[in-house]
């Protein structure tokens, strides 16, 4: 067995596809060697040790000690030293290393090798007294720390104790001596407080570093690393021994860190920095602030050239931006790690076009390197980096974007501010259904409680409006008005800012940086175009969204949602009249004055989609959530007034409106039975906003959409209402007729099994999976969140359904209702709308079902057209 692999040695064992057995850090040491990019000589050591040892009781084949110790001997030769001669001793720094880097686990050590002897060696060697104890020093400190498990502290203490002595602030003013009596007193510190010492036998220093990297992988804060981004546990860490380099031998000396091209902006051209006289972790350390690497064309310019071919070389070889480290000693440049660096989603956008265009990567490759989760970064008003700004708060980052504003505890109060400027910030414990005209009227959303597909953050996301949910920081106190936080009171009125990219509530307005749609995007929405076989729609209920949606690439609206338009303070009490009439006639005229207002609502929007197909969903909510609720006495009497109404006939109405169970209640197209009226006021005001659009030249192209149908009589009910209603519009504009495409939506289990009967009857199909799911498990999702959590902890749910579809139970019922209704309508089409139009695995699952569409909220748009690319490519190789 092979356990063993040598890198820039006098051969080279590994190259980068052996990834899985070498590690990120290790394998592409190897390809880096085989490049002949200079990197110190050294060995990996698999990961398949990593699992002989953990799972035996931590014992290592016997093939691996023989592999090291010839390993060793290959190194020794390529550079010319000897591990442990006290004349020319070798020194070598262990790293850990698995297949995905992996913060949390194991530090790494250098200058193993030095004990009490080879370190006179190496100060005779290199005649420097200091520099030789400085990396005892450095050695005895990282193997305490990092292979005895001692406290940093308690050893940077004997270091500081010498420097208070001796009354000097900095390191390099410790003399030789200083440093041979500091690393006396770091090996009986060692001593005292550990139950070994400090081995000066520099093969069991070996051992033990190796072992120590191997246990990191088991180490709690590894684990739950492991567990939060599921990465399998088995995987194991690689570890690699390097001869060492030294960037603390002198100003021609020096350490730093590059990029290929700017990882915040994706701009071409060397990005990084570099400090001069020091070694690897100084940089990270932040003792001293690292210099800009332009600066090293002027400090050492032939080293400055070398890297940038370097940094070059290795981007045209990986075909992707490079992270490396790199060490100078005495004017020698070697490379000691390189990787895909990270970047943000502006500067992943911008490195995969302008790769395509520098012929470094195919478009379809580029178009698989961009994280479809990221991609919605690039499209929200950040705050601005370099602004000054105070964090009183850190919560849960729910809906990305920033948003500032006064701080206001009550929705209906914030209903009723919107109608001034609507500059506020709702703070909530929680949200409910109830406050979707507060969450509507504020900027931003801030609750206490609640995860990330919490009411507040879905609606809030809906909406495209920044929100921060769980925020444990913050207490309200309802009764006086405030929330404390960061051991201060905020009261109603004062201003904050949120950030919804990060979670951070800041004091004050803090200044933004715009959004648009970067020339890098517009080209990307073109690739996708050209890939991707889906359809991504957008749900959106204005003129506005639906302007939005269509810059980010959505082809067409597959959700209006008509109840939001009733909300706005100019109809809502037009409206709750027509829910209060007392008779057919009086629900006509008062829906008689709602008419022209929702006609000039499609009109906006059918305008804005001009080309695209918009599906307009009639009236969905139970109708109680447009009245106040019954135990507001005083909202009720104004409202009475305001409507010339007895109080208490409209408390009365609005005791009969309570329902039990909202959500199984008189909602969906129940209410198109029960109040016919109010579903031809809808299409009439549908069909005469698209005949006028017509009339002027603009190719208006509604759809209708039926929702929560159950049964094939309701539906039938319907569907003749719908086209009786289209119909006389036609005679009265006397137009060439227009037939919208009429579709349900299938969103109640029993609407999915008798899916080939309701198939006959309509064009369309649009799974509702916000419902669909709500109703497949009988779990409410608002509800759901007090027992959801522990679900997720237990393990019995996966992922949280409501965010990412539930494959095996309501994607079998999607699965079944597709096949069903297009086996008795091969002409249906069939869609999605709901949240998880909007997530990347789910659009997978629709993918490859063969559905023609999904649609989510304007914001996810991106996303989704990202994501069905990406699935459409994948699929094809
Ligand atoms: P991490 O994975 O945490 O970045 P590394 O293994 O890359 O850890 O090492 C940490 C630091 O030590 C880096 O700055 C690296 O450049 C430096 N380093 C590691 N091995 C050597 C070596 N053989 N010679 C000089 N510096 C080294
Ligand atoms: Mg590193
Ligand atoms: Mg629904």
């Amino acid at each position: 067995m092979k356990y063993v692999y040598l890198f820039g040695c006098n051969k080279t064992d590994g190259n980068a596809s052996l990834r899985n057995l070498l590690g990120g850090k290790g394998a592409n040491l190897a390809e880096m060697a085989r490049m002949g990019i200079p990197v110190p000589p050294g060995f990996t050591i698999s990961t398949e040790v990593c699992d002989i040892y953990n799972s035996s009781d931590k014992s290592y084949p016997a093939e691996v000690k023989s592999q090291v110790e010839m390993a060793l001997a290959a190194v020794e030769e390529a550079v010319n030293a000897k591990f442990g001669n006290e004349q020319n001793p070798l020194l070598v720094s262990v790293r850990s290393g698995a297949r995905i880097s992996m913060p949390g686990m194991m530090d790494t050590i250098l200058n193993l090798g030095l004990n009490d002897a080879t370190v006179r060696g190496l100060a005779k060697q290199t005649g420097d007294g200091r520099f030789a104890y400085r990396s005892y020093q450095g050695l005895i400190k990282m193997y305490g720390n990092v292979a005895l498990g001692i406290d940093r502290p308690i050893l940077d203490e004997i270091v500081n104790r010498k420097k208070q002595e001796k009354g000097i602030t900095l390191d390099t003013e410790l003399t030789a001596e200083d440093l041979k009596e500091i690393t006396d007193g770091l090996e009986a510190k060692i001593r005292e407080v550990a139950s070994s010492e400090f081995p000066q036998d520099i093969k069991q220093q070996l051992w033990q570093a190796i072992s120590a990297v191997f246990e990191s992988w088991n180490t709690p804060r590894a684990v739950d690393y492991r567990n939060i981004n599921k990465i399998p546990h088995d995987w194991g860490t690689a570890v690699n021994v390097q001869a060492m380099v030294f960037g603390n031998m002198g100003d021609d000396s020096g350490t730093g860190v590059i990029f290929s091209r700017n990882p915040a902006t994706g701009e071409e051209g060397l990005f990084g920095e570099f400090l001069l006289n020091a070694q690897g972790e100084d940089i990270v350390a932040g003792i001293r602030t690292p210099q800009d690497i332009g600066a090293l064309a002027r400090a050492l310019p032939q080293c400055y050239r070398e890297l940038n071919d370097i940094s070059r070389k290795l981007e045209q070889h990986f075909k992707d931006m490079q992270d490396t480290e790199f060490t100078i000693q005495k004017g020698k440049l070697w490379i000691l790690q390189t990787r895909t660096g990270k970047r943000t989603a502006q500067a992943a956008i911008k490195i995969a076009i302008d790769m395509t265009r520098e012929r470094l990567i195919e478009k379809t490759q580029a178009l698989q390197r961009i994280e479809p989760t990221q991609i919605e970064q690039v499209l929200h008003a950040t705050v601005d980096p370099n602004a000054d700004k105070e964090v009183i708060a850190k919560g849960l980052a729910a809906s990305p974007g920033t948003a500032s504003g006064k701080i206001l505890f009550d929705p209906d109060e914030a209903v009723e501010l919107a109608k001034g400027n609507g500059d506020f910030i709702l703070v909530r414990d929680e949200t409910s259904a109830d406050d979707i005209r507060g969450i509507n009227a504020a900027r931003g959303i801030l609750t206490t409680r609640g995860g990330v597909t919490s009411h507040a953050a879905v609606v809030a996301r809906g909406m495209g409006k920044c929100a921060i949910v769980g925020c444990k920081d913050i207490l309200i106190n309802r009764e006086k008005e405030e929330f404390t936080a960061d051991n201060r009171i905020f009261a109603k009125g004062d201003i904050i800012t949120l950030d919804g990219s990060t979670g951070e509530v800041f004091i004050g307005e803090v200044p933004t940086i715009p959004p648009r749609v970067s020339d890098e995007l517009k080209e990307l929405i073109v690739w996708e175009d050209s890939t991707k076989s889906l359809r991504v729609m957008a749900n959106a209920d204005s003129a506005a969204d639906a302007k939005l949606a269509r810059s980010f690439g959505a082809e067409g609206i597959g959700l209006c949602r008509t109840e939001h338009m009733f909300f706005e303070i100019s109809r809502i009490d037009h409206f709750r009249r027509a829910i209060l009439a007392e008779g057919k006639e009086e629900k006509r005229a008062a829906l008689a004055e709602l008419l022209p207002l929702q006609k000039a609502d499609f009109i906006g929007i059918l305008r804005e989609m001009e080309g695209l197909p918009v599906t307009i969903r009639l009236l969905d909510p139970p109708l109680h959530e447009f009245l106040p609720p019954h135990y507001d006495k005083q909202q009720l009497r104004s409202l009475a007034e305001r409507l010339g109404m007895p109080f208490e006939k409209l408390e009365e109405k609005v005791l009969q409106l309570r329902e039990f169970n909202p959500m199984l209640g008189h909602r969906g197209c129940r209410l198109g039975i029960t109040s016919p009226e109010l579903y031809e006021m809808q299409v009439r005001a549908i069909m005469e906003a698209t005949y006028e659009l017509i009339a002027q030249g603009t190719d208006a192209l509604p759809s209708i959409m039926l929702p929560l149908i159950a049964d094939v009589e309701e539906l039938k009910l319907l569907k003749e209402l719908v086209v009786n209603t289209c119909e006389q519009v036609r005679k009265e504009k006397q137009a060439a007729e227009v037939i919208p495409p009429l579709g349900i939506m299938i969103e109640v289990p029993r609407a999915a099994l008798i899916a080939a009967e309701l198939a006959k009857l309509v064009d369309f199909f649009s799974f509702g999976t916000n419902d669909l799911t709500q109703m497949t498990f009988g779990i409410s999702r608002d509800d759901g969140r007090t027992f959801v959590p522990l679900y997720l902890e237990k393990g019995i749910f996966e992922n949280d359904p409501f965010a990412s579809l539930d494959k095996t139970g309501v994607g079998e019922l999607i699965k079944l209702a597709f096949e069903r209704g297009k086996k008795a309508n091969p002409q249906l089409k069939v869609g999605i709308c709901g949240e998880h139009g909007g997530d990347p695995e789910s659009i997978k699952f629709f993918h490859q079902l063969g559905l023609d569409s999904v649609s989510c909220s304007p914001y996810r748009v991106p996303v989704a057209r990202l994501a069905a690319s990406q699935t459409a490519l994948e699929i094809r190789v």
